[in-house]
């Protein structure tokens, strides 16, 4: 008999009302032959409303107390779904995480899942109960109530998904599926059927807030096919899961961040573990960094920039001052007005010029383009904030978003044309490991026989960007990692990117000439360098990743000249004489992760 978790939202249960459409739907599902577990949220702001009582009482209340306070919002939920289950007519018992089995650390308010003893819930579906449990909760080794996270119920979904070797994960709630962009600012976007776990994290963490992050990241650890869609109505979602929706489509999402600040620091001194130096820091008060460009340094100093979100901009310029001295940096810049707009895309690791045709759009929409970042499947680009929306809207008009791409499939078909999963021994053994969310590493490697290109003194102004990859592109070179980042002398910036050893040539041809026409101040070209990939999941949840690896890097006396960061790889480019130095040293340091 299938298996079916149903995951309902805190929208999905608001009221008596809500309630009791759940609990029919949780019904029906069972009538159609289906075992069924529901994962419940708390009603509605429930959880808002105990974090507001909790900081009235308490400046500053107990972790441990605040788990205890939160979970209520969840066991109030499961009870009420039960007994309306029970006054439809069908079986059900509510169970709060405790009472299920789900172990994690001790971590208040974001504890990481551990195990899940399915026993309980397996016998009392044998019965022919409705499962109803508590989503969001967990015990740790001493009986305490952890949470974890806000949006957790997701992952208590996916997880139970996962050990019960669930036939399917719905999550219920009150949008009906993934869209190319968030409807809200852009009419047009369409809703997909398919979507890969990679687009869908990258494109959670640049705030498209369909699902909890770690949802996604357990899901792909353990191929849980995910579900979307409306508690409202009976239309098929959209599906979470390996492919993307079409394999030729070089863009499946665009999103926009739009409260963003930059920050250059300057004359920072080109050796080993200065990044180290300026990112600890900045980590030690907590705030995330993004966009993270380190110029190629030029007479011994380079330019650091890189974007946090704006209500952190003091923080952080507060952080860099008392370090300033110490690293012997020149000085600090920054713009509090900018938004970052990304496009994210499985297919286009595989494709040429996909970078050159945003660019373009955004051209073409009268958009500058302040700063690039590249990976292997998303592009970023920091643009002022008052063009955010012209911003957003070009690039998706540019890639057809509001298109369902020609070659585009429904899960059923996508099901219909592919063998089982190779990998499903791996997913096998992870289940029997007791830290179900440890970070998990796939791979540690180089990639030589890699060049780079430098422009100094881009003028910082409309089309340059897109001029300067158009013309990369139509000399038919590949691209692989770009960057542009300001150039602390002159208030311009400074493109880099990579191309294959024997591209270095006519690419340096190309950068010549686009340099004489802007007067450009330089150019540089450089052979004999590595990639270093680190790729897992995770990695950007389990924060540690950067920081070890800057810290090996340093201590190794290892310089990084480029960095490229996403969720599912962490990118810097070295000098090829120290690929083998740095790759080992990684192995070495990651070897509990690495899988
Ligand atoms: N009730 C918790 C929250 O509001 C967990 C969840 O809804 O997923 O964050
Ligand atoms: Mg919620």
């Amino acid at each position: 008999m299938s298996l079916i978790v149903q995951k309902f939202g805190g929208t999905s249960v608001a009221d008596p009302e809500k309630i009791r459409a759940a609990a029919r739907r949780a019904i029906r599902a069972q009538n159609q032959g289906h075992r069924v577990v529901m994962v419940v949220s708390a009603m509605g702001k429930q959880t808002d409303e105990l974090l507001r009582l909790a900081t009235a009482v308490s400046e500053k209340p107990p972790a441990r107390e605040m788990d205890m306070l939160l979970s209520t919002g969840e066991q109030t939920s499961v009870a009420l779904v039960a007994m309306a289950i029970d006054d439809l007519g069908a079986k059900a018992v509510s169970l709060t995480g405790g009472q299920f089995g789900m172990k994690t650390d001790n971590s208040y308010s974001k504890a990481r899942i551990r195990s899940i003893d399915t026993s309980r819930i397996e016998s009392l579906l044998d019965e022919g109960n409705i499962v109803v449990a508590a989503g969001f909760q967990g015990i740790d080794d001493d009986l305490n109530i952890t949470t974890l996270g806000r949006g957790g119920s997701d992952t208590t979904a996916v997880a139970l998904a996962a050990v019960l070797g669930a036939d399917a994960c719905e999550i219920h709630t009150d949008v009906d599926g993934v869209y190319t962009t968030d409807p809200r600012l852009l009419p047009e976007a369409r809703r997909v059927d398919v979507i890969s776990y990679d687009e869908m994290l990258e494109l959670a963490s640049l705030g498209a807030g369909v699902m909890h992050s770690r949802s996604i990241e357990f899901a792909k650890k353990f191929r849980v096919p995910i579900h979307v869609r409306s508690s409202f109505s009976d239309r098929e979602g959209t599906m979470i899961v390996s492919p993307a929706e079409s394999e030729s489509s070089p863009v499946s999402g665009a999103a926009l961040t739009k409260d963003e600040a930059r920050i250059t620091v300057l004359g920072v001194p080109d050796v080993p573990g200065m990044s180290q130096a300026i990112f600890s820091a900045i980590a030690a008060q907590k705030v995330a960094v993004d966009m993270v460009v380190q110029n190629v340094g030029a007479q011994g100093k380079a330019d650091v920039s890189f974007t946090v979100p704006r209500q952190e901009l003091q923080v952080t310029l507060d952080a860099i001052e008392a370090i300033m001295e110490t690293i012997g940096a020149s000085g600090v810049t920054h713009d509090a007005e900018v938004a970052k707009v990304s496009v994210v895309g499985l297919a286009m690791a595989r494709q040429k010029s996909v970078a050159a045709r945003m660019f373009r759009a955004l051209a073409d929409a009268g958009v500058n383009i302040h700063m690039i970042t590249t990976s292997e499947i998303k592009i970023s680009a920091l643009v002022p904030r008052d063009h955010a929306a012209d911003a957003l809207r070009a690039v998706h008009e540019s890639f057809q978003l509001d298109q369902r791409p020609a070659d585009a499939k429904t899960w059923a078909e996508i099901q219909a044309g592919s063998s089982p999963h190779a990998d499903m021994d791996d997913v096998v053994t992870r289940l029997q490991n007791d830290a179900l969310e440890a970070l998990t590493l796939t791979d540690i490697a180089i990639l030589e026989g890699q060049a780079r290109v430098t422009l100094d003194g881009v003028p910082d102004r409309v089309g340059v960007a897109a001029e300067i990859f158009d013309e990369i592109g139509r000399a038919g070179i590949f691209v692989d990692l770009i960057v542009q980042g300001y150039d602390g002398q002159d208030g311009s910036t400074s493109v880099s990117f990579t191309i294959g050893q024997s591209d270095l040539e006519p690419a340096m041809k190309v950068a010549q000439s686009i340099c004489q026409t802007h007067a450009m101040r330089d150019v540089r070209g450089a052979d004999g360098i590595t990639k270093l990939s680190v790729s897992g999941i995770g990695l950007r949840s389990h924060t540690q990743v950067g920081t070890v690896l800057f810290e090996q890097l340093a201590s190794a006396k290892i310089n990084v000249e480029m960095i490229a960061t996403s969720e599912l790889q962490v990118n810097v480019v070295i000098d090829s004489a120290r690929g083998d130095d740095a790759k080992n040293c990684l192995r070495a340091a990651f070897a509990d992760a690495l899988s």
